[in-house]
């Protein structure tokens, strides 16, 4: 038991990749960082796809460098419409050379990014780490408490909490969160395959979910597969060579033989956004704050963007001389992440729905919708720069 009080500016709870990239933003923007979240080997099998700014914003912070040999450019993303529904979506095909790049980003192992994320925060002079888990967060006018499991007691005048979907700090600072569980169920694994996926990732949208096919280096795949909550179970059970050839028959065989490499995983989806993001001296980062089904590659991005954001008002707040958990700073980061994420959020519910609308007029308009990107080159363009990152960001 070590019940000194240690004090600092910012106390980030949880180190999962939001939390790990908001304690280096943090410690780079000049502030006296205590991250506290446990050491432990990246659990699942996730990658991400990171996009353009995402990768922008972990080369300013010496990350990239560390893991960018475990990454594969994503160049094209193809929508193909796997419904047998009698009003069927043309195929969009996005390029990133149509907008003047050479990539959208990069698909990434979430155990390679945590791993460099891990390398860079340890090598920063302002960041101590405690090994541990925030058992208590108590907020009152002047400062933030957090109390440790094995007994240490920190103080700070703000708490991130990066400490995801059951955030504790939330919790402390008593933000609701709206949540509507989609019924829907994401198999993730990896796969090796006979052809070259050639920087092409591609999403069949099928009446339950989209299955994505996104490009590792090598000949190799992360597939997330979006079914209903039983189909993800009898997947899951599959042996290998019947996932394999499940999976190829998912893919249309446009990869060649499949073969699924080891370890599974199953998230159940969910919708969640909280009432703030920022309240009684604690900042939501990541899940935490927003919690979306895999469509789009938008939950890290924002994750990260959310990083980038309370780094700079935090740093503002820092050089000002002002308190960085004040409310006039934590209104500033909310207003800076409720239009990203309020609009995000919208329009990932609404692609979802529209994919398991069984109403006819919805199937049309969603038809409709994607025809009209797939053939008019000014919209593709605009809904791909928006994808990637939002206007007022640019
Ligand atoms: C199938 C799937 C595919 C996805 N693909 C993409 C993609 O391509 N692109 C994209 O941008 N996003 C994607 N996402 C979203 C992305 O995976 C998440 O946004 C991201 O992993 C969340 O990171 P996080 O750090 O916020 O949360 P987490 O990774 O959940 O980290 C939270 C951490 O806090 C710790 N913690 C919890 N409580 C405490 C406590 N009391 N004290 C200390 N620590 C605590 C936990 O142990 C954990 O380490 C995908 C999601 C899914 C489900």
């Amino acid at each position: 038991m070590n019940e000194a009080l240690q004090a600092y500016d910012v106390i980030v709870i949880g180190g999962g990749p939001a939390g790990l990239t908001a304690a280096i933003a943090l410690a780079d923007a000049g502030a006296k960082i205590a991250l506290l979240a446990r050491r432990a080997p990246y659990a699942d099998n996730r990658t991400t796809a990171l996009l353009g700014a995402s990768i922008d914003l972990l080369e300013r912070l010496d990350v990239w460098r560390r893991c960018a040999d475990k990454a594969a450019a994503l160049r094209v993303m193809r929508l193909v419409d796997d419904t047998d529904r009698l009003i069927r979506a043309p195929e969009v095909r996005f390029s990133a050379d149509e907008i003047g790049l050479e990539q959208f980003g990069f698909n990434i192992d979430n155990r390679s990014l945590v791993a460099a994320l891990e390398q860079r925060a340890g090598e920063m002079p302002t960041l101590t780490r405690y090994d541990d888990e925030a058992i208590s967060v108590d907020p009152d006018g002047s400062a933030v408490a957090a109390r440790t499991g094995q007994g240490q007691r920190l103080s700070a005048r703000l708490v991130i909490g990066a400490d995801g979907r059951n955030s504790l700090a939330r919790e402390a600072a008593h933000i609701e969160i709206t949540s509507r569980n989609l019924r829907q169920s994401a198999l993730t694994f990896n796969i090796t395959h006979a052809r070259p996926h050639k920087n092409i990732s591609t999403e069949f949208h099928t009446a339950h979910g989209p299955c994505v096919f996104v490009p590792l280096s090598g000949n190799r795949c992360s597939v997330v597969w979006v079914c209903a909550p039983k189909e993800a179970e009898r997947l899951m059970a599959l042996g290998d060579a019947e996932l394999s050839e499940a999976a190829e028959r998912q893919s249309h065989s446009i990869l060649g033989r499949v073969q699924v490499e080891a370890g599974r995983h199953v998230f159940p989806l969910a919708i969640e956004w909280p009432r703030q993001f920022a309240k009684d001296r604690v900042a939501l980062v990541g899940e935490s704050a927003h919690v979306l089904p895999p469509i789009g590659a938008q939950g890290l991005n924002m994750g990260l963007r959310d990083a980038a954001d309370i780094a700079e008002v935090v740093g503002e707040s820092i050089s000002r001389g002002e308190d960085p958990g004040a409310t006039q700073v934590l209104s500033r980061y909310q207003s800076a992440r409720r239009p990203d994420v309020t609009s995000r959020m919208w329009a990932i519910d609404i692609a979802n729905r529209s994919l398991l609308s069984d109403f006819l007029p919805m199937q049309s308009l969603r038809a409709a919708g994607l025809h009209l990107i797939g053939s008019i080159g000014p919209l593709r363009r605009l809904a791909m720069r928006e994808g990637l990152a939002p206007s007022w960001r640019r």
